[in-house]
């Protein structure tokens, strides 16, 4: 009998979105462990582009992708509570969601409650799990306070804003440009700042004199030392993401000289390894959505075989939102 076969992205070298190439390939029946899912939307991420980059090593030839939601397809031995017609979504390796259907560890993945659609579950899993861990667990904010996100108009930025001004937080938003301060205003977004056009660390201090308790910057290279200077004494500078490039390395003292700082620089995945954090996560993302406290902006869809030019408007400054490949 012939493998059954999918269509999917596959690169056999890092580099530009040119090596993001549309392929057949086969598509086994799920292992131990493992559920098969059809995807119905496929969300796009950031770290996708670190994998295809090589900014984060990947093994060649590679799938990419890590955010899927869809419907369970076949289901191997020994994997708990996804029964075939499952409808499900998932955050994580390995990467390969940019696929009409795939194998993923059961483990990994989580059931969607009715009223998430698949559409909405590929805008919001990864980003929103994100937020939740950020804004609960690295930095417990509370009511009242003020905080500083970066690219507050961005996939991860546009659910933040709206989930902290649930909890009655203030978000001073970074943004590039108008249209993306009124996006991100709209959201729940505080005050913007034009980080390309005004000095993003004296507007800071003139909305929060004596600083901020804690600053979320997923832009990296060019606004963390700009960050560090927004914080309170014994503020905590929480960097995660690479979206300028790389922060270069730094020593402890540049903490103490400004303010006794805390500095941490998370991941996702090490704060939903354990598949019960997975879930509570995903149960305080979903209710967000189903209060309405936190709705999906999906800012642009693009067919899966067309990930290259996905990648690019990404990586030019061009999305708003959450982006999501329809199969
Ligand atoms: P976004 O939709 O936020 O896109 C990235 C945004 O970063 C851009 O739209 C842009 O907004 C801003 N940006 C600033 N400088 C640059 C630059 N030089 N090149 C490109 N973009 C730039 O992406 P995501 O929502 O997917 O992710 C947001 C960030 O969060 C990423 O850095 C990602 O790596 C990080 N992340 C980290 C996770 C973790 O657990 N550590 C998990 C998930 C995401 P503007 O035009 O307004 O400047």
């Amino acid at each position: 009998m012939l493998p059954a076969m999918t269509s999917a992205i596959v690169m056999e070298k890092t580099g530009g979105p040119e090596v993001l190439q549309w392929a057949e390939v086969e598509l086994p029946p799920p292992g131990p462990g493992e559920v098969q899912i059809r995807h119905e939307a496929v969300g796009l991420n950031m770290i996708d582009t670190y994998h295809r980059k090589g900014v984060y090593p990947v093994e060649l030839p590679s799938g990419l992708g890590m955010e899927g939601a869809g419907v369970v397809e076949a289901v191997g031995d020994g994997v708990d509570g996804l029964p075939v017609g499952q409808r499900v979504a998932y955050a994580t390796g390995p990467a390969g969601s940019y696929a009409e259907a795939r194998n993923m560890p059961w483990q990994t993945v989580v059931p969607l409650p009715d009223d998430v659609d698949a559409r909405t579950a590929a805008a919001a899993m990864l980003k929103g799990l994100t937020v939740s861990y950020l804004i609960r667990e690295t930095f417990a904010v509370q009511k009242g306070m003020t905080v500083l996100w970066h690219a507050a108009a961005g996939g991860v930025g546009l659910i933040a804003c709206q989930w902290l001004s649930h909890l009655g937080v203030e978000v001073i938003g970074t943004v590039s440009t108008e249209e993306k301060a009124e996006r991100a205003r709209a959201h729940g977004c505080t005050h913007t700042i034009l980080y390309k056009d005004e000095d993003f660390v004296a507007r800071v201090r003139d909305l929060a004199p004596d600083g901020v308790p804690v600053v979320y910057d997923s832009v990296g290279a060019a606004t963390f030392e700009g960050s560090l200077k927004c914080l309170r004494p014994r503020g905590m500078m929480v960097s995660f993401g690479n979206a300028s490039g790389p922060v270069e390395p730094i020593s402890p003292l540049t903490l103490t000289q400004h303010g006794s700082l805390f500095l941490t620089r998370p991941t996702l995945f090490h704060y939903t390894s354990e598949r019960a954090e997975l879930l509570d996560h995903a149960a305080a993302l979903f209710g967000v959505i189903a209060s309405g406290a936190v709705k999906l902006h999906v800012g642009q869809t693009f067919p899966l075989r067309e990930a290259a030019e996905a990648h690019r408007a990404l990586e030019a400054r061009e999305t708003e939102g959450s982006t999501v490949f329809l199969p």
